[in-house]
């Protein structure tokens, strides 16, 4: 059994659901299609219940027509003059109608709370779901349609919930049983929502569906889970930077973690550990060019071989804290590093030696944070645009080092630091100089 969950714009309109249709058309195998709300009609919904407790009733009503015009458009071109055409649209007006009643209620009561924000958003999965649902039926294709709040269930931790995995382990095995997925082998639900104890709706975070995708393979024990967007799977490095960037074919667990802490746009980690923990191998791929390989993330990569998979690129400031005139200079760095930790800076790395703590911090929030007023009682010398470049890959020897070293000849940048777990290198670089090197070392990578 597979899960594939498709993001905002692999759902956002008649197209993009066509293209999804071939896509888990094209295969024999059980699977669990998760589904997120059509791109923009989540904001839209937050948008439509700020109208309504502001007591702005025609922008309200405009709010809430943009919506249902949307989803009714979307009905019109996927199933017009098709079977299931009435059902589909009167499922889809129910909804609306539901939608718009609550809403009224907030008009009316000209207050709103967590647990109706989280009412409200949870229709634009419902909405999306529904209308797919429909559209796989009347192309000849069996599915179920399943509530995601039968079981899917969390706390009352509103607008962020958390899920109970056993209760909700025991609700999906059973609600799969009862609807015969064995023999449709097509269950299609939503991503991001559930429920709590008492049945109130919930939602699990914003771009909460990738989550709820892995924590549905990790109940259903799937064999693989695949996250469908709009790229090719996770690149080499920063296509805005980069010029000939590639898909990284496979890559390990850590290595998202560490592109997502210094700043890339990657899957949230976090999200995906349900399937991790479980040893699902998830798979990142593009919904509007299905026949790129994409991603594959595991936990640990079998028979590895020496390979760098990606550069980043990361501004920053370093900050030096000279402390040869403390006879303890452990302590001095670690009072100044619990200074900085109290105030809102992202650190990136930091070293420790007796001539001194050096900090690299990411530029904008050490600006914005005013590190002069956090630090200003200590001594400290600040240098601007310096860059990290942060290269991950698995199994770091002396030949990868040694090749970026000679990339590095001829630059003022160098290896600053070296993973023990040799899955990191950083580089400290310079303004003049990054992007230059940074495409050089992608050029490398590619070809490796
Ligand atoms: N529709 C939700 C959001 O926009 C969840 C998701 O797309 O992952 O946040
Ligand atoms: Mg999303």
């Amino acid at each position: 059994m597979i899960v594939l969950k498709f993001g905002g714009t692999s759902v956002k309109d008649a197209n993009a659901l066509r293209q999804v249709f071939n896509i888990i058309g094209s295969n024999k195998e059980e699977k669990i299609v998760v589904l997120s709300a059509c791109s923009g009609i989540t904001d839209s919904l937050i948008i439509l219940l700020n109208y309504a407790w502001q007591n702005q009733s025609n922008a309200m009503e405009s709010t809430l027509e943009k919506i249902a015009n949307h989803h009714n458009q979307v009905l019109q071109d996927l199933l017009a003059g098709r079977n299931y055409y009435e059902e589909a649209k009167h499922s889809i007006s129910k909804l609306i109608d539901e939608l718009n009643k609550f809403i009224e209620g907030i008009y009316f009561l000209k207050e709103t709370t967590p647990r109706a924000l989280d009412k409200v958003m949870s229709f634009g999965e419902l909405l999306s779901t529904t209308i797919f649902h429909y559209y796989c039926l009347s192309q000849g294709l069996q599915s179920v349609w399943l509530d995601a709040r039968k079981f899917m269930k969390t706390d009352s931790n509103f607008n962020s919930a958390n899920v109970d995995f056993e209760l909700s382990k025991t609700g999906i095995t059973k609600y799969l049983e009862q609807e015969e997925f064995g023999k449709v082998k097509l269950a299609i639900t939503q991503g991001f929502i559930g429920s709590d104890l008492s049945g109130r709706t919930t939602t699990l975070g914003r771009g909460g569906s990738d989550y709820s995708a892995a924590i549905i393979g990790n109940l259903t024990n799937a064999t693989e889970i695949q996250i469908w967007t709009d790229v090719n799977g996770i690149l080499t490095a920063d296509p805005r930077i980069a010029n000939n960037t590639k898909t990284i074919e496979i890559m390990e667990f850590n290595e998202v973690r560490q592109l997502a802490y210094f700043g890339a746009k990657v899957l949230h980690p976090n999200t995906l550990l349900p399937a991790i923990e479980k040893g699902i191998p998830i798979k990142v791929l593009n919904t509007f060019n299905p026949t790129n390989q994409g991603t594959t993330i595991v936990n640990y990569i079998e028979n590895p071989k020496p390979k760098p998979h990606s550069i980043i690129n990361i501004k920053c400031i370093r900050i030096d804290f000279p402390l040869y005139s403390y006879d303890n200079f452990t302590e001095k760095a670690t009072e100044i590093l619990s200074t900085i930790s109290k105030y809102d800076f992202k650190v990136y790395y930091s070293v420790i030696l007796p001539e001194g703590l050096s900090v690299w911090m990411d530029k904008e929030c050490g600006y914005i944070n005013n590190f002069t007023n956090a630090c200003g009682k200590y001594f400290y010398e600040l240098t601007d645009q310096v860059i990290l470049l942060g290269i991950t890959g698995i199994e770091f020897d002396l030949r990868i080092s040694n090749k970026i070293n000679e990339l590095l000849t001829s630059y003022q940048s160098n290896i600053l630091y070296q993973s023990p777990k040799r899955n990191l290198i950083i580089i400290e670089s310079y303004d003049n100089e990054n992007i230059e090197l940074l495409n050089k070392i992608n050029d490398w990578i590619t070809h490796e």
